[in-house]
């Protein structure tokens, strides 16, 4: 985590963490063709640094995905832009659930434009941290659960929105169930290498999936570590 040398991370930034870099990505975004204000207004105004370790932090505003221990990575911006405009197109969220919360960017980004949002990760120390971020940035409407989120979280459901940041070989069969009429999904599915982006949107007992584009996630896991 960076700091400002008080020992207490500095959420405006300095260096390569200030605005002027947060609004060089801005622009990359845009020209990427993300055009959703909302979305690109909660880019803008969340700290990503704070996400990553003082090592990493200058580099917290480039359009990459970067390690955060534990083999994982936080996901890349225009990748959580993307994702996230996908899930607002059909108007505002009431809940949503995230599979896979890593650092806690993509639900620091999700909560700001949800009422509430239910996260899962299943290793424990990386959840932890994510809480610590999230509670910095004073982000009280998020249920976490460590756990193996790959047949969702069925007790906060159904949801408006499904937002997966690891990649199954096919989408589970209850994340379907846990989507509300209306409900959309956004999961990167396919193998290690590259996978494809699906927008999956529900009507009634139908189902339709839309691809977005090739993407690279980690793999979604089955069962849960606690270290
Ligand atoms: N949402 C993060 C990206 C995290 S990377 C961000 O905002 O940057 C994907 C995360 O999914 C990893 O932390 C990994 O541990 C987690 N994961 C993989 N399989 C999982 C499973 N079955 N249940 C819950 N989390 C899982």
């Amino acid at each position: 985590m960076s700091s400002s040398g008080s020992g207490k991370p500095n959420l405006s930034g300095i260096g390569m963490t200030s605005q002027r870099t947060r609004e060089r990505l801005l622009g990359r975004l845009i020209d990427q063709g993300i055009s959703s204000m909302e979305v690109l207004d909660v880019i803008r105004s969340t700290p990503r640094h704070i996400f990553l370790d003082e090592a990493l932090s200058h580099r917290a505003y480039e359009d990459v995905a970067l390690p955060i221990g534990h083999n994982q990575t936080i996901s890349q911006p225009y990748v959580v832009a993307k994702m996230t405009e996908a899930l607002l197109k059909s108007g505002p969220i009431d809940s949503v659930l995230e599979i896979g919360t890593g650092c806690g960017y993509q639900a620091a980004v999700m909560a700001q434009l949800a009422k509430t949002v239910s996260t899962v990760e299943r290793i424990k120390p990386l959840l932890d941290r994510a809480k610590k971020n999230l509670k910095l940035l004073k982000l009280r409407n998020i249920n976490y659960r460590h756990g193996d989120g790959s047949a969702g979280w069925a007790n906060n459901g159904p949801y408006d929105a499904i937002i997966t940041t690891a990649a199954p070989q096919q989408v589970p069969r209850e994340l379907f169930e846990q989507l509300k009429d209306g409900g959309r999904l956004v999961i990167p599915v396919g193998g290690d290498d590259q996978q494809e982006l699906q927008l999956i949107t529900r009507r009634g007992k139908d189902f339709t999936a839309e691809v977005l584009e090739a993407v690279r996630f980690v793999p979604l896991l089955v069962g849960q570590l606690h270290h």
